[in-house]
């Protein structure tokens, strides 16, 4: 039998809870819905469709900025569907009536049209995973026991963050065996190192969580690092994976035995022995950014005060009273400069490249009341509500960040985002109106989307322009026993270093030794050049997958976690592949693998990321772009929709 629980079995809904508000507090809670999450939820509640009136329907087009309020709807018309779910709702408190999340077919199809029209072009398969429909349409539909019913199948998973906690479910839901090996203290991956003060999500929470399990309680629109920790480790533990994590185990190497037709890993538990354990198949987890990156400064050995990266967040010392500084403007500085400042007497921000901003006035704030009230007891409408924040997602800003070569233009790579850089650059501007110096360091002089572009909510720049804060352009020329120089003689006294440098992002699966078919050792293989067959799969490495592999990192459009359900449904069929074929092993053609990946370079050449020269975690040492997925999310889906199995060559 396949186990198909349901989102609402980890996060119930309470219906109910319309019943005990009162006109004004409804009222409330209509103000605060999005207008077309509402609307699609009350027609699928009540089977009304003046709800999916097409008056009321989005316009689509999404500017650089994201979706419009209301997605472009007249304000009258917003006032004027407002009232209407009012009054329904209303109804349905006094009616006393079981809502549930039941919807006819023909009316859901009806209701997704409003949604998001006839003419999208976007996969129905991705549609209706986004909006769990049927519940979990992702899950394996079948069990080993069902499938190969005398074979005895154990897959490592190495890493238990977001990626890993997927596949487990997903293993598990086959009937097939799995040990996950961490090699931190708990569960949680990136939000589980990340402990740094200041550290959230930066993409729109709702889209960030699992279809299949989707939260409507998440307390911000971008919720804080132990919020986002608190979800997956609770999943875990209802999915019944926490107990097959084992905890504070490294796996040092993964070696295949061509005779067994086995991996054999080697790890070690803390302060432990080394094991050697065989598995039929390995799905590495551990991410891009589980290995933070300090730059090789001269002198820093030298430094007596204390230093740390913002993945390694040192809790025991107290900024109080300190002179910080703190090295780099990427995501992780972003965060954590305007949340250590009340603290610290001095800090100084050493930059090489500011970032570009995107207008994101809601950034820190919290779910109202009155919204939580709705979104925990209207069914349907966090459903709703995350499947337009993926949809505004689906595309993106991908056209603004593609080249145009018959552009020609310093910073910006076609007219389009030239015009986003210009809308850009006068929103910097106009928050250093009153700052000539941070006016002129604070605009980037490379296009917009060549680097993550970070949200602005005003803080960043209220940071900057802090009393206690300077902004040092000038290059660091190393470090002292008291803090860091710059220049040829001047030199920042210092109590703590922050190093907010990032992480060795093109090292995938280091320092782990991979070692696959004939002793092909995979680092030595790669030889700095990351590459993967669909960011997942090796020539050389049978029954190895990765999970977020190379150049499967988003940037201008989705979530990480819609890629991580098509690569996990992906390994699953492959895996049901060999399982139904009697095999032992598959492993990816050489030919698969270089079409691939001569599409991915092409193609990744035509993004602003790919064309411009400025320094980025997204390219390795040579200049190649190792991290990035550089067509849309829908390409992505349909490539792994179905393993195309001529690629494939499979062992007996
Ligand atoms: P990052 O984006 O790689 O930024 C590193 C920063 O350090 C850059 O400003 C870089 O300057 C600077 N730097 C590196 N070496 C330097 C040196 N020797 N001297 C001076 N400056 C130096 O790293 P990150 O901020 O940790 O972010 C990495 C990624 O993690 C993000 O892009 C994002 O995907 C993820 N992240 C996500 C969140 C979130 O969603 N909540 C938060 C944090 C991080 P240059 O710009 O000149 O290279």
């Amino acid at each position: 039998m396949v186990d198909r629980q349901t989102a609402s079995d980890f996060f119930p809904l309470h219906p109910e809870a319309l019943r005990d508000q009162s006109d004004a507090s409804l009222w409330e809670s209509v103000l605060a819905a999005e207008i077309h999450p509402l609307l699609c939820a009350l027609a699928l509640v009540t089977s009304d469709e003046a709800f999916i009136d097409p008056r009321f329907a989005p316009r689509v087009e999404l500017p650089a900025e994201g979706p419009p309020p209301h997605w472009g709807l007249d304000d009258d018309l917003v006032d004027e569907a407002r009232r209407l779910a009012f009054d329904r709702l209303r109804l349905l408190r006094d009616q006393g009536k079981t809502l549930t999340d039941d919807a006819e077919p023909p009316l859901l199809e009806r209701t997704i049209e409003f949604a998001i029209g006839r003419d999208h072009g976007v996969s129905e398969g991705l549609i209706r995973r986004e909006l769990d429909l049927p519940h979990d349409p992702s899950a394996p539909a079948w069990r080993l026991e069902e499938v190969a019913p005398d074979r005895r199948f154990h897959v490592a998973i190495i890493g238990a963050g977001m990626s890993g906690i997927l596949v487990a479910h997903r293993l598990q839901q086959a009937g097939i065996d799995y040990t996950v090996f961490e090699k931190n203290a708990d569960i949680g991956g990136t939000w589980y190192q990340n402990t740094y003060p200041g550290c959230r999500l930066d993409t729109p929470n709702f889209a960030y969580s699992y279809a299949f399990a989707q939260n409507p309680y998440w307390p911000s629109e971008f919720s804080e690092q132990r919020d986002i920790l608190s979800f997956f480790k609770s999943l875990s533990a209802e999915f019944s994976i926490t107990d097959r994590v084992r905890l504070n185990t490294e796996v040092l190497q993964a070696h295949y035995q061509n005779d067994a037709g086995l991996w054999t890993l080697r790890v070690q538990s803390q302060g432990g022995e080394i094991e050697a354990l065989k598995f039929d198949a390995v799905v590495s987890s551990v991410g891009q950014l589980n290995l933070p990156k300090i730059p090789d400064i001269q002198g820093a050995e030298e430094f007596l005060g204390s230093a740390w990266h913002t993945a390694r967040w040192n809790p025991e010392v107290s900024l109080k009273g300190k002179r910080v500084g703190v090295i780099g403007t990427g995501a992780s500085a972003y965060q954590v400069v305007p949340a250590i400042l009340s603290e610290v007497e001095s800090l100084v921000i050493f930059q090489r490249n500011p970032p570009w901003m995107l207008p994101t006035p809601r950034y820190h704030e919290r779910i109202s009341d009155a919204h939580q009230c709705l979104l925990g007891s209207l069914p349907h409408y966090a459903r709703w509500l995350r499947f337009f924040q993926v949809w505004a997602t689906v595309r993106g800003r991908w056209d603004l960040v593609r080249v145009d070569h018959a552009h020609q233009h310093p910073v910006s790579v076609s007219a389009a985002n030239e015009a986003l850089r210009v809308v850009l650059a006068q929103h910097i501007e106009a928050h250093y109106a009153d700052r000539p110096d941070l006016r002129q360091s604070q605009v980037p002089n490379y296009p917009p989307g060549a680097k993550r572009m970070l949200r602005d909510n005003g803080v960043w720049p209220a940071a900057l322009k802090d009393p206690r804060v300077r902004v040092e352009t000038r290059p660091i020329s190393g470090i002292c026993a008291s803090g860091i120089e710059v220049g040829n003689e001047d030199h920042h006294p210092l109590d703590v270093i922050i190093y907010a440098t990032g992480f060795r992002a093109s090292e995938f699966l280091a320092p782990m030794e991979i070692v696959g078919l004939g002793g092909r050792k995979l680092h030595e293989w790669w030889d700095g050049e990351a590459r993967a067959y669909l960011g997942m799969c090796m020539p050389g490495f049978p029954n190895f997958f990765c999970m977020y592999g190379p150049n499967t990192n988003l940037v201008v459009h989705g979530s990480l976690i819609l890629f991580a359900e098509s690569s996990a449904d992906y390994i699953m069929q492959c895996l049901r592949a060999l399982l139904i074929g009697k095999q032992r092993s598959m492993v990816v053609t050489d030919e698969a693998f270089q079409s691939f990946n001569e599409m991915i370079d092409r193609e990744n050449a035509l993004m602003a990321w790919g064309a411009s020269s400025v320094s980025s975690w997204y390219k390795n040492d040579q200049g190649r772009v190792t991290q990035n997925w550089p067509l849309s999310i829908d390409a992505f889906f349909k490539m792994t929709e179905k393993p195309c199995l001529n690629d494939f060559e499979f062992m007996a």
